[in-house]
């Protein structure tokens, strides 16, 4: 496979040329498709597939003569793996023919076929059609025997599929009972798929683990269906939708009636099958064309990937005089979308810096139209999958790109790199800030160090620093900030305190009132404790138990930026990696300078010696808080209790020592009385902490 030229795209020559290429062409299909249905690992996106398919279909056509059987466009699928029990198909499962043009020609050269073969008049009537959408999925029949999911089987080839019916059942939208009444044998034919969502935290979880990633949810639902291991198809998140039936008892014997294909779809969904609610009836061409259109506009809002349309037919005897020809029905159509995965070239790989700090390598492309959009970059995730799928400068990369997510690098053509490329290596340094980039051991991801300091890292750590539960600047949110920071207003946090009353009544929407309540708020923000003071540092790792834990033990933030990592693992709750992070953090000369300066700015706190030398009067003791107090708020009386030793709990039970009530307390406080637990009003709790 390494020496096939995937690129060349000159036409067909005539006579030898013509049949050579004929010849190379059946080669490589045969190839691609053993890896995609066999291997269920295809080595060229389905764009490619489908260009050298109707390359091949057309040359058959113009040489009907060099036809033969085992011609990939005469075949459907591939051989079943021996692994699993074969299945027969009574009825075979076919393919479909597709047409791949994005605008309206497909519906309406199926449409005048169907009415050719139906030898319709111009005066008939429009054909009634069913339209569904083209679930990318993997064809499953399901036989059903006396109402009980007996057997599960793929299409193999058409004829003969893998018996899956273990990995099947832990599908949990099949049906493995049906309702009475339904017919004797009954085989429902449909997709199964994996959803968009499912799909990517799959990934994500394996990318975590440094382990292999799946292409795209088709490959990973089929590598699920035919695993041999039930527990590993069982973690697998798979979807199921119907479509169609196979071998059903005849209606003489008490089979169901149908007489068109869409009260078939209805009933198979009333006997607990899910069937897509995109279903809808069109009549001629030019419904079929507004159906193509509306669904591909939504496309990027389904939750699982289509790849287009399929127009079949509604009334069955009509199906029935139609019929097949070799690999296809002639009833049924399959009108494409641009396709999701392309071939291009990577130009070059850059590191784009994250709003959390984290390094991605991102590959800068060759514009490429795919999944509907040009895309000239794509992300390559972290250093480690990079590696594992061997991108390269200078590779032609296979790229996807499907619904909202962002365009991936998914892998690469082999064998068509030039010689000598060196390895791509991540920065030593941020290419933003210049801070050092660091990993963890347990971690895939390389994160910029410079957190306080990093532009990339500016809304990020200000949205953090000013959040209720760290230094509280009311007022602040995610839309003052994105202006604040696009308009370079503010570079560090230390800027936030510079921000003057004309300065922000100038922002857009921002009226006088509101922007003089800002201005108060970051007046009042000044005065903090030194453990929310540290919270909102947004040092990683570091939450607000770790850092009032650090403030209990060293007193001083002097003291922790000082510290040794040793020093720091002293402190109960931090654990190496905790005490790293802190310790890159404040090695850090930015962030010193940014904690310096708000410091100059006047935030300050109560400093002092270690807090565990101080009285704690509520040591040991459990308290519960409810309703509004009168001048504390819920977060003041939490530090003050924490402070003087105390625990603050969300729950009442027999172990809870006070229940501090306020203003329209609820359940908690009936909860109190019942059990007998003491309540205490806001001066109450103060008497309790002299
Ligand atoms: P197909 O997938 O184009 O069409 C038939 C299949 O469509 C059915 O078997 C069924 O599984 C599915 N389907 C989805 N929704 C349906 C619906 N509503 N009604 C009926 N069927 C529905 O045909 P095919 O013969 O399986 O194979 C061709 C496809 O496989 C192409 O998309 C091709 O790109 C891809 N392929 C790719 C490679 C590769 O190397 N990338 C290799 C071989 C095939």
């Amino acid at each position: 496979m390494a020496t096939l030229d995937l690129f060349s795209s000159e036409p067909a020559q005539p006579d030898s040329a013509a049949h050579q290429r004929v010849q190379a062409l059946r080669e490589w299909l045969h190839a691609y498709g053993h890896a995609y249905y066999v291997l269920d690992a295809p080595v060229v996106p389905d764009a490619e597939y489908d260009r050298l398919f109707q390359e091949l279909q057309a040359l058959e056509t113009a040489h009907p003569e060099w036809l033969t059987p085992d011609s990939p466009t005469q075949r459907v699928g591939g051989k079943p793996l021996d692994a699993f029990a074969t299945v027969r198909h009574v009825v075979p499962m076919l393919s479909i023919r597709t047409e791949t043009d994005t605008e309206s020609t497909g519906a309406e050269a199926f449409d005048a076929r169907v009415r050719k073969e139906l030898e319709l008049d111009a005066g008939d009537a429009p054909v009634e059609y069913v339209a569904e959408l083209k679930f990318d999925g993997l064809a499953m029949s399901l036989r059903y025997e006396q109402g009980v999911l007996v057997q599960a089987a793929t299409r193999g080839d058409g004829e003969y599929g893998e018996d899956v019916t273990q990995n099947i059942r832990t599908i949990g939208q099949i049906p493995l009972k049906l309702p009475a009444g339904v017919p004797a044998v009954l085989e429902v034919r449909g997709e199964v798929y994996m959803r968009r969502d499912d799909f990517e935290a799959m990934n994500e979880k394996q990318r975590e683990k440094g382990e292999k990633t799946f292409v795209n949810p088709r490959n990973a639902a089929a590598g699920a269906v035919r695993q041999l291991d039930p527990g590993i198809a069982a973690q697998r998140p798979l979807s199921f939708f119907a479509y169609g039936l196979g071998e059903v008892t005849p209606t003489e014997q008490g089979g169901p009636a149908f007489s068109t294909h869409y009260a078939m779809l209805q009933t198979l969904k009333s006997w607990g099958f899910p069937v897509a609610a995109q279903v809808d009836i069109a009549r001629g061409a030019p419904e079929l064309i507004a159906y193509h259109q509306r669904i591909g506009a939504a496309r990027d809002q389904l939750p699982y990937d289509i790849d287009g349309v399929v127009y079949k037919v509604n009334s069955l005897a009509l199906q029935r005089q139609l019929g097949f020809i070799t690999r296809e029905p002639r009833w049924a159509v399959a009108h494409k979308y641009p396709a999701q995965e392309q071939i291009t070239k990577v130009l070059g790989i850059d590191v784009q810096v994250g709003r959390t700090g984290k390094l991605t390598p991102v590959a800068r492309l060759d514009p490429v139209f795919v999944g509907g959009t040009t895309v000239s970059n794509a992300t390559l995730h972290n250093l480690f999958e990079l590696r594992r799928k061997r991108v390269r400068v200078g590779d032609r990369a296979i790229v996807r790109r499907a619904g909202d997510v962002i365009p991936e690098v998914v892998g690469i053509v082999v064998a068509t790199r030039p010689a000598y490329v060196p390895n791509f290596r991540m920065p030593r340094s941020c290419p933003i800030c210049g801070s050092a980039v660091v990993r963890e051991k347990t971690e895939m991801n390389h994160r910029c160090s410079g957190g306080l300091f990093c532009p990339a890292q500016r809304k990020q750590a200000i949205l953090h620093y000013a959040q209720r539960r760290a230094v509280e600047v009311e007022g602040l949110g995610e839309k003052l900030v994105d202006q604040l920071v696009e308009s370079n207003t503010i570079r560090t946090l230390p800027d936030l305190y510079k921000l003057g009353l004309s300065t922000l009544a100038a922002l857009d929407r921002m009226a006088e009132k509101s922007a003089q309540n800002i201005v108060a708020a970051l007046e009042k923000s000044k005065q903090t404790t030194l453990p929310r003071f540290l919270f909102g540092l947004g040092i990683r790792h570091v939450g607000e138990a770790t850092a009032k834990e650090l403030v209990r033990h060293f007193g001083t933030l002097d003291a922790i930026m000082d510290a040794s990592e040793e020093a720091l693992t002293g402190v109960s709750d931090v654990g190496p990696i905790v005490a790293k992070s802190l310790h890159t953090f404040f090695a850090q000369p930015h962030n010193r300078e940014v904690v310096e300066q708000l410091r100059a700015c006047g935030v300050t706190w109560p400093e002092g010696a270690p807090a565990d030398a101080g009285p704690k009067p509520l040591a040991g003791k459990t308290l519960v808080l409810t309703g509004t107090l009168p001048t504390l708020g819920r977060d003041a009386a939490k530090d003050l209790i924490e402070a003087a030793g105390g625990k603050v709990s969300g729950s009442v039970s027999k172990k809870t020592h006070y229940v501090v009530a306020g203003a329209e307390a609820g359940s908690k406080l009936d909860k109190a009385q019942e059990l007998g637990v003491p309540v205490l009003d806001e001066a109450g709790l103060l008497e309790l902490l002299k």
